[in-house]
């Protein structure tokens, strides 16, 4: 059998953040409790009228415009017409004719390389019901009906499992530093299908692809790609390729399998057509400049500029580019002049571990950049030792209060050369015997001299300072 290469398409569903859903004024929020956030249109009460969330479109537009999309001259929807149970309206508004970004292109790091993906465009739409299947009832909870949601469909452009979750897993920090979308799986907040087939290397034409439905934590995209790749090639290399159907399966988590559901052949036709009751209006280049405006810079090119003009190495930059937040942090320091090896040390090891351990978030920390900064001068003036700075560190987040608050003269290092010679001359006064042995070639007496300076200071010498007086005595 020819060599084979794996072929895999996404589509990436991602609900986003706003006071209120896509089409109505009901509130867009988690709830525990059923049916609390809803508003008539979401259960398609006679009557009711959709009316368009501005901010939900000024998000789609935004995204469109990371993605490099070519944005549409206006904006309208459709409407896909199906029934289920989760669908009271009988059809969901999407956008099909017309998406708000299509031809996209972006930059993914893939084991540190740069991989091109291919957008083939994001298409606002609105979430359907949520669905809970006991024995012999079902439950509906239309809380999640009309939650805004933003379908991205990449080309078939990724050849592994690693290279698709690694796209996804960039997608889910470009909404949250966008602002977006928390992009949290755990909260169903995205949801995946994932396209698979397999071709012989030098083929022209693309194998026959199958659909895996409604995969939702990215560890599952992962094993179900390996798994569906494993599948068709075992299939082909028996010879049985022609079993390889056009289809729909799931991934069920239990068995670790990919299960059929369906057919492609009995595809539904979903009768679309453009949505009557919402007229169609034009997105101004003043509207597009304005929200240009308002993306802030992402992981990548942030990790880069550390790398580059700070240089910082790739592990640390990493580090400091997973949150928002941490990266914003950061870049506060290197406003305020902080040197970026150290406001980077400082973070990602007091910093980060003090709050993870403590389950804050760094916006929460006492200790702003600010007062990073009072910590690290005062370390760079000696008159504080790296021990004493990590003691303070954690006295100012525990007791909020300022740096200089914990500066006194009792624990201040001795850094000033005239009074630490005077120690030192009164140390070696009294030492004669071990200068005259030092003298004659015992030369690691040496240290003998710095420990009765510590002794005599209680440790508060300055270690550096007092070899080199004690050098220069000594010659
Ligand atoms: P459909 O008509 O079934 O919706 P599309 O051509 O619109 O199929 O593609 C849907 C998704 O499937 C896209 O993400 C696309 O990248 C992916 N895809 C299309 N063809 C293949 C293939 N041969 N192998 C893997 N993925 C594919
Ligand atoms: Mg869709």
């Amino acid at each position: 059998m020819k060599k084979q290469i794996a072929v895999i398409g996404l589509e990436m569903h991602c609900e986003l953040k706003s006071n209120s859903k896509v089409f109505s004024s009901a509130r867009n929020s988690y709830s525990e409790i059923p049916n609390t956030n809803i508003a008539p249109l979401d259960m398609a009460f006679p009557g009711t009228l959709p009316v368009v969330n501005k901010k939900c479109v000024e998000d789609a537009l935004k995204m469109s415009i990371v993605l490099n999309c070519k944005q549409p001259e206006y904006m309208f929807f459709d409407r896909k017409n199906y029934y289920y149970p989760d669908l009271p309206k009988g059809y969901q508004i999407t956008q099909m004719t017309n998406p708000v970004g299509t031809c996209g292109k972006i930059e993914i790091e893939v084991n540190d390389q740069l991989i091109p993906v291919h957008i083939h465009d994001i298409h606002l739409e609105e979430d359907s019901a949520s669905l809970d299947h006991f024995f012999d009832t079902s439950n509906i909870d239309y809380n999640r009906s009309g939650i805004p949601l933003l379908e991205l469909v990449t080309e078939p452009c990724f050849h592994s499992a690693n290279e698709a979750v690694a796209f996804l897993e960039h997608m889910r920090r470009v909404y949250q530093y966008c602002d977006i979308s928390e992009a949290d799986t755990k909260k169903g907040q995205i949801r995946c299908d994932v396209n698979v087939s397999i071709m012989d290397e030098d083929a022209t034409e693309l194998g026959t692809k199958v659909e895996i439905k409604n995969v939702n934590s990215f560890g599952g995209v992962h094993d179900a790609i390996v798994y569906e790749i494993e599948r068709q090639m075992k299939l082909k290399e028996e010879g049985r390729y022609n079993e390889v159907e056009q289809e729909t399966r799931r991934w069920d988590e239990e068995t670790a399998s990919t299960i059929r559901m369906r057919s492609k052949v009995d595809a539904i036709d979903y009768k679309y057509f453009v949505e009557p009751n919402i007229p169609k209006y034009k997105i101004s280049k003043e509207w597009i400049e304005e929200i240009k405006g308002k993306i802030p810079r992402l992981h990548l090119e942030r990790k880069q500029d550390y790398i580059n003009n700070y240089g910082l190495s790739s592990y640390d930059a990493e580090i400091l580019v997973k949150d928002k937040e941490i990266s914003d942090y950061f870049e506060e320091c290197l406003a305020l002049e902080i040197d970026a090896k150290s406001a980077s040390n400082w973070i990602t090891t007091q910093i980060l571990g003090y709050i993870n351990k403590n389950s804050l978030t760094i916006n929460d920390l006492y200790l702003n950049p600010k007062r990073l900064k009072d910590l690290i001068d005062e370390l760079n003036k000696g008159s504080i030792s790296t021990k004493q700075a990590k003691e303070i560190f954690l006295k100012v987040i525990e007791e909020k209060k300022e740096v200089k608050d914990f500066i006194n003269k009792d624990n201040a290092q001795i850094s000033n050369k005239d009074e630490l010679t005077k120690i030192i001359d009164e140390i070696l006064a009294n030492n004669q015997s071990q200068i005259e042995e030092y003298k004659n070639g015992r030369t690691n007496i040496f240290d003998y001299f710095v420990g009765q300076v510590m002794k005599q200071t209680r440790g508060k010498a300055n270690p550096v300072l007092t070899k080199e007086i004690l050098t220069e005595k000594l010659k």
